[in-house]
């Protein structure tokens, strides 16, 4: 783990990297600069956690055309190995020149990298040569190779950066022409794939290996493959990273490292599968005296039954067709008179199994207290807080925790429940991605961004491969509070899926349930983007149904307003093999919520402001 990937002093990252598990740590020199401990302290510190010091990095600009700065990084360069030294670490990386007096030609190149590392090799220490994507003169691994090889040193080796020569589209297939033994180093990165300047990309938008678009087993396999017999380092310049919980992020950062691992092409890690999800079981919501009444109010008018009461705690399960709702009035709930996802439950053909899947990928498992009768529930907690539940639907599952009420409903055609959604903190979302990803072994998409009323919201499906389970987890760059502001920070929705959403919404109108209106404006835009047949686009008209198409089929859907001052409702029917979740109709929506939410308040002035 390079210390530059976390938050915090060097007193904190170190803490981090020992608690996640790390064996060792790449010391980044302006964290030590900072510090107040003494190179050999921090050794010592380092020993006494348990963490090998495995690089010092980086040393920037050591070749030049100017003698005189040649001979200022002699020193310069003397003095660090003296710090590496009382460090007890043995490797340096040094990274191509970027200054303007970047030597150029490349026999002097080699002629100063082989005087450094002859420096380098009489104190017993190697240098790793790693071509910065950006380098004024050595911009690619193949370049930093034919130089090092030039050089010829004993002492100089390749760093390799996955991003530097992923960004620049190197070919990984190439390592396996490097010796193993030259192959000083190796640093792992992800990132999205981004249309910008690299220096900016790799500096801001690096990402933990499973988080971004790279191939990293790939990249790897080959480095593997060349020899490399080294640490697998990550270094991730991520300015949310920089600015998170470093134990949670130094955790993230090893769940990557493991699921990397178990990735490989050749010899991977073996970790339990992860077992098939098969659907969604249920999904709880935690309600109070208050918001209570108005969830189970509205779920009636949606068709569904509240068909059975917990026998020891007070939760009711409300179910419609193979949907399934938790209304838990016991749970630890948020703000008064709010109601919020707090649980979501998977069909596990192995909830044991995943359990143990979850717990090698250093997911929190949740420890889970049960009155005699009830049935054993394995849960983990996800990143932003949710716990899910690995379950069994059946006659001895949990549903067996539930004493029938009697009550049954006609139903509004609502057959199962299709995504729960979740907005996610803004620095949860990168690992949520990599946790649904790794521990559940869901399918996350690439995702999609929308200029919403309130600002840009980022958001992101992750799937099982057959969509029996969807989450479509979103963020927001900022929240901020006040007067003009969202007023649901974070919402949270639970989509049920129907085969007839004009059917079901003239169902739900007709129920009285509070359905969202949806502008004029709307269904004019439609019509004149995508040219529908006018009775389809009657039927969107009336029953305020929002629409999306994509390469595959269509997506049909309505809301119903914000309840309990967070969560809402969603109908959803896929037409074809559309994949999607409407994303492009969220600004609408979320500017629908806020005016009903003003509606609202104008009508009681005294409720709390939303
Ligand atoms: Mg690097
Ligand atoms: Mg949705």
């Amino acid at each position: 783990m390079a210390t530059v990937c976390l938050s915090g002093t060097l007193e904190d990252k170190l803490v981090a990297a020992a608690g996640a598990g790390f064996d060792g740590i790449e010391v980044f020199e302006p964290d030590l600069v900072a510090s107040p401990w003494s190179p050999a302290e921090l050794a010592a510190r380092c020993a006494d956690l348990g963490l090998a010091i495995d690089l010092y990095q980086p040393f920037r600009d050591l070749d030049s055309t100017d003698p005189a700065t040649v001979a200022r990084n002699r020193r310069r360069a003397r003095a660090k190995f003296d710090v590496m030294a009382a460090l007890g670490v043995d490797t340096v990386l040094v990274c191509s020149a970027v200054a303007p007096d970047a030597v150029t030609d490349d026999d002097e190149l080699a002629a100063q990298l082989h005087a450094a590392a002859e420096l380098a090799g009489e104190r017993g220490l190697r240098i790793a040569y790693e071509a910065l994507a950006w380098g004024t003169h050595v911009s690619t691994w193949d370049h930093s190779w034919d130089l090092v090889r030039a050089a010829d040193h004993p002492a100089l080796g390749l760093c390799l950066d996955s991003f530097h020569v992923l960004s620049r589209g190197g070919d990984p297939a190439g390592f396996t022409a490097v010796p193993g033994d030259k192959l000083f180093f190796l640093q792992l990165a992800d990132a999205p794939q981004l249309s910008m300047d690299v220096l900016q990309w790799s500096r801001h938008h690096r990402l933990f290996p499973g988080q971004g678009a790279f191939d990293l087993p790939a990249f790897l396999g080959s480095v593997l493959a060349a020899g490399y017999a080294g640490p697998l380092s990550l270094e991730v310049f991520n300015d949310v990273f920089r600015q998170s919980d470093p134990a949670r992020t130094a955790v993230d950062a090893m769940r990557s490292l493991l699921a990397l691992e178990a990735a490989l092409p050749v010899d991977p890690l073996v970790l339990p599968p992860a077992p098939a999800l098969t659907g969604h079981a249920f999904t709880e919501l935690a309600v109070d005296g208050s918001s209570g009444p108005v969830v189970a109010d509205v779920l009636g008018r949606l068709g569904f039954a509240h068909t059975g009461q917990h026998r020891s705690k007070p939760v009711q399960l409300w179910e419609q067709g193979s949907a399934r709702v938790l209304l838990n009035a016991g749970a630890a709930r948020p703000a008064d008179g709010e109601a919020a996802v707090v649980a979501l439950a998977v069909e596990s053909v192995d909830p044991t199994g995943s359990a143990a899947r979850a717990e090698a990928l250093l997911a929190p498992v949740l420890p889970r207290t049960r009155g005699n009768a009830e049935a054993e529930l394995s849960a983990v907690a996800a990143p932003d807080g949710t716990q899910v539940f690995f379950a069994r639907t059946g006659p001895d599952g949990w549903p067996a925790d539930f004493l029938p009420t009697g009550e049954t409903s006609a139903g509004a055609g609502l057959t199962r429940t299709d995504h729960v959604g979740l907005t996610q903190p803004f620095d949860a979302y990168d690992e949520a991605g990599l946790f649904y990803d790794s521990v559940l072994g869901l399918d996350a998409g690439s995702g999609s961004e929308v200029a919403a009323p309130f600002g840009l919201v980022r958001s992101r499906g992750v799937t099982t491969p057959d969509r029996g389970v969807r989450l479509a987890l979103s963020v927001s760059l900022l929240r901020r509070g006040g007067g003009w502001a969202p007023g649901v920070p974070d919402p949270q929705h639970v989509a049920f899926a129907t085969d007839d959403a004009v059917g079901t919404a003239r169902a739900l109108r007709a129920a009285g349930a509070p359905l969202l209106a949806v502008p004029a404006n709307y269904h004019d835009d439609l019509d004149a983007r995508l040219d529908l047949d006018p009775a389809l686009l009657a039927d969107l008209r009336e029953h305020g149904l929002l629409y999306d198409a994509d390469a595959d089929g269509a997506f049909l859907h309505l809301y119903t307003e914000v309840l309990g001052g967070r969560v809402f409702f969603e109908v959803v029917q896929r037409l074809a093999g559309y994949d999607g979740y409407g994303a492009v109709n969220s600004p609408v929506r979320m500017a629908a919520h806020r005016r009903a939410r003003q509606e609202t308040r104008a009508a009681a002035p005294s409720t709390r402001s939303r």
